[in-house]
């Protein structure tokens, strides 16, 4: 069977590393908000090519904690795609401000740029855009639109570590960038982790002190702050793994570039080419009209698949409110997705034989 993922084989090139960097911290006695996350904080910042990384405790609360330093009134709308995790729509309505649904655009699954204007109005503070697979979006439109409006624009680059738009890196391109380090990202830690990325001096020091309590000197709370900090081993771990994301990238890259050559099959669609080696490519996310046969046969011939996402935000329980909306495009994207295996520990003969096996697709129907 050709797994997923497998996070052990993805960790294994670097375990003795990580068992160093983890011996270190235990041994060091200082386990929470200490040098080996400052260490990581700057180093990301960097990779970023963003002035500031603030570390926290997952990708959820780096939007969260975004959105609390904008400090928008309840009642605030913000613009989010439709298509998206659950994660990235959360934080919006748990702070009492109104997310707004924008669809895809079918080609990139992404965030629709056309269809922002016409959904802004006097009450719109900010756009959520989610470089959704590993893709960016369409960010010079998204930031002209955003000046001319005055919107403050949060990037969930949950999926996107190492993705670059016209050159410049994720993380670097929106007014803050929430990042997940959670076991399967493109950067993954050995537990939950997060950062936020932004180059505004005053926001990332409310975030900073958002994180600890509020706390901007120690026992002293100029803000009602949660609990969100980075530990001390998850950032050893990142700092071990993070020199090796670009190669990765490259191998996700590469074995990208050969499904899109290669797989052909009627009625089945590619993700976007036009921007294979600007992708992170978290995900190989393909639509087929008969999805559940396909999962079938590539199960049967030993291939593990995915579904990123089953069910749309705006027909979930946990948000009746939302179920009324017409959002036809992505309840389609739902209906339609399957994710190949795509990771750097893929051989080359199992990337072949993925290739091979969904073109057989092709006679079966
Ligand atoms: C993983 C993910 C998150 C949430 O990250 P956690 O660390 O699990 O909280 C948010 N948005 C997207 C798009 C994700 O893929």
């Amino acid at each position: 069977m050709i797994p997923f993922l497998d996070l052990n084989q993805v960790n294994a090139p670097y375990l003795k590393a990580i068992e160093e960097a983890s011996v270190r911290v235990i041994k060091s006695g200082w386990y929470i908000l200490g040098n080996e996350l400052k260490s990581f904080e700057k180093s990301f910042a960097e990779y970023c090519n963003s002035t500031h990384c603030i570390g926290v405790a997952n990708g959820l609360d780096a939007i969260t904690l975004i959105l609390k330093a904008m400090d928008f009134p309840a009642g605030s709308q913000v613009i989010v795609p439709a298509n998206t995790y659950i994660a990235s729509v959360l934080p919006v309505s748990f702070l009492h401000l109104k997310p707004v649904f924008i669809e895809p655009d079918i080609r990139t699954m992404l965030l629709d740029t056309s269809q922002i204007e016409s959904k802004i109005t006097p009450l719109t503070k900010a756009i959520i855009t989610v470089d959704l697979y590993g893709r960016s979006c369409e960010m010079d439109e998204i930031l002209e639109i955003a000046e001319r409006y005055h919107l403050r624009v949060i990037t969930d680059a949950a999926q996107s570590h190492g993705a670059t738009y016209k050159g410049k890196k994720a993380g670097s391109l929106a007014h803050a960038t929430a990042f997940s380090f959670y076991p399967t990202k493109n950067l993954g830690a050995l537990g939950d982790a997060g950062a936020v990325t932004t180059s505004d001096a005053e926001l990332s020091e409310k975030i900073r002190n958002l994180r600890n309590y509020g706390s901007v000197i120690r026992y002293q709370n100029d803000y009602q702050g949660v609990n969100s900090r980075l530990d001390e081993i998850q950032a050893a771990i990142l700092q071990v793994k993070l020199p090796y994301l670009d190669a990765e990238n490259q191998r996700r890259r590469e074995i990208a570039r050969r499904y899109l050559r290669e797989i052909k099959v009627k009625d089945l669609t590619l993700p976007p080419a036009d921007r294979v080696n600007e992708d992170a490519w978290h995900l190989f996310v393909v639509r087929h009209p008969e999805r559940s046969a396909l999962i079938r046969f590539l199960d049967s011939m030993g291939i593990q698949t995915n579904i990123h996402y089953p069910l749309p935000i705006h027909l979930q329980k946990a948000y009746q409110e939302f179920r009324h909306l017409s959002l036809p495009l992505t309840e389609q994207i739902h209906e339609q997705v399957v994710s190949l295996p795509l990771n750097p520990v893929l051989t080359d003969e199992e990337v072949a034989y993925i290739i091979q096996t969904v073109n057989q697709f092709d006679h079966q129907t």
